[in-house]
């Protein structure tokens, strides 16, 4: 892979086209040109896509359409987390700031109160193939159920290997749902294959095998079928989380334990009570668990989508997470669908998911999926604790600074200095940072 040289990047007045035919088909080095030209970028802006190193460029290149460069966000360590009695490194992908210190905070909190306990379901997904022109569709339901065998014979025929190693289709509903056009139109008939997709994620291998048993359902219910697909509500693959901390420990922020445990019942109750406090609750959650997606290869949204989606389940949007008082302890509870994988997608190809998934240290799906669980609740019971007490402004706020303080060009040791008075002004605007900035690099007064 080549390098950026200057007279590579020369900027004519760019034409803002989005068309760019053949686009697909050129080299990195042309679509650097062509990008440089269309978008007005400077040799330095050109250089930000190439940050990585040529075997990194190569891999993106083979990952997605059209790619130009590496985007990169910043890479830290979640610490402290204890799950199942074994501790874990959690490697976590995010732009956020006080994410990584809240799970590392409350990591830190339960692991002194003996760490989180969790479980996870086996890796079972589900393939939804929509049958319409059915006739009847008791009638349908009937001949489809009993062709379940040669269904699932046939599925697994697209995925031998994934049976070999125990898992594979296994199962087959038939759900007749009301047309939402009203009682008179067509009720959708949609098989459910259920397929154990093992250590992977499993959207592709789900998919084949839905495209793949399509003609035999036609065949048996009569009919067309349209979609063939996955469902992201892996409710079937659920992770299960829970702590147990006595209360008097909770004590921090200048607050009692009693007083933090009962902001965390409220912060519950309210969550639970309002879908619009559940929808900033469960953010929360995914904070810690998209991060950590993305740093071991993921599909995050995928998981978001799962997330939310069994959020709903009772037809009303609330908390994933739960707190309760039992004999003198605050209790927290999460559940949630997680589809991960530790091979297939990307997963093998990007050298920072496996670099993730090594410091991690896991070695099945099931076992990522209880970490997972365990840094949704970590990230959940640091939100709660904060905002049920002192608010979480003052921790945002100095990060904030932070930012604000680079944003108007502090470096190296002013960024301290300028956070500093930022804070003290209590004024953290970039305008602010700047004259801040201006007064410490003025020559001093002979
Ligand atoms: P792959 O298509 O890469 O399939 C995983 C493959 O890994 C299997 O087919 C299997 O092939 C191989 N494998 C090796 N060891 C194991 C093992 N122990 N257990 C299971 N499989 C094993 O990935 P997925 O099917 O997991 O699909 C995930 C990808 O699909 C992600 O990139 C996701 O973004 C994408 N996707 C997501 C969608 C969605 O969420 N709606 C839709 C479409 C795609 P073999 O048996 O031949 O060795």
């Amino acid at each position: 892979m080549g390098e950026v040289n200057d007279e590579s990047v020369q900027v004519p007045s760019a034409t803002r086209s989005s068309r760019l035919p053949g686009f697909h088909r050129r080299s990195m080095e042309e679509r650097w040109r062509e990008l440089a030209l269309r978008g007005d970028l400077t040799p330095e802006e050109l250089r930000v896509l190439c940050a990585m190193d040529a075997p990194h460029l190569d891999v993106v290149n083979q990952m997605i359409e059209n790619a130009v460069g590496v985007f990169a966000l910043p890479l830290g360590l979640g610490l402290n987390l204890t799950v199942n009695g074994r501790d874990h490194l959690v490697p976590m992908v995010v732009e956020e700031p006080s994410v990584i210190a809240a799970v590392s905070l409350a990591s830190k909190l339960v692991r002194e109160a003996g760490g989180f306990l969790a479980e996870a379901n086996t890796s079972m997904m589900i393939g939804q193939v929509q049958l319409t022109g059915y006739g009847d569709p008791e009638l349908a339901r009937v001949r489809l159920l009993a062709g379940k065998e040669q269904l699932l014979a046939l599925a697994n025929s697209f995925h031998p290997s994934l049976e070999k190693r125990g898992g594979g289709a296994c199962d087959l509903q038939v759900r007749i749902l009301p047309a939402p056009e009203g009682p008179h139109a067509e009720p959708l008939l949609i098989v459910h294959l259920l397929v154990d997709t093992q250590e992977a994620m499993g959207a592709n291998l789900i998919n084949t095998m839905a495209e793949g048993i399509a003609p035999l359902v036609e065949q048996l219910a009569g009919g067309r079928v349209y979609l063939r697909i996955l469902s992201n509500l892996a409710d079937q693959r659920l992770a299960r989380a829970s702590c147990r901390i006595p209360v008097a420990s909770l004590a921090g922020l200048g607050t009692s334990g009693q007083d933090i445990a009962e902001g965390i019942l409220q912060a519950s109750r309210f969550a639970r009570a309002d879908p619009y406090r559940a929808a900033t609750h469960n953010k929360g959650v995914m904070n810690g668990i998209d991060a950590v997606a993305i740093a071991t290869g993921q599909d995050w949204r995928a998981i978001e989508a799962g997330a939310h989606a069994y959020a709903c389940r009772d037809g009303r949007y609330g908390p994933l997470t739960n707190w309760t008082m039992e004999d003198g302890h605050l209790v927290g509870r999460i559940e949630l669908p997680l589809a991960l994988g530790l091979v297939g997608g990307s997963i093998k190809v990007h050298p920072g998911a496996q670099l993730g998934l090594k410091l991690l240290g896991v070695s099945t799906v099931r076992e990522l999926s209880m970490v997972f669980a365990a840094v949704g609740l970590a990230q959940n019971l640091a939100a709660v604790r904060a905002l049920g007490s002192v608010g979480i402004q003052q921790g945002h706020m100095a990060m904030h600074a932070r930012c604000v303080a680079v944003t108007a060009g502090a470096r190296g040791a002013d960024v301290e200095k300028v956070v500093r008075l930022l804070m003290e002004r209590g004024n953290i605007k970039v305008e602010a940072a700047r004259e801040i900035l201006a007064s410490l690099q003025a020559p001093l007064p002979p």
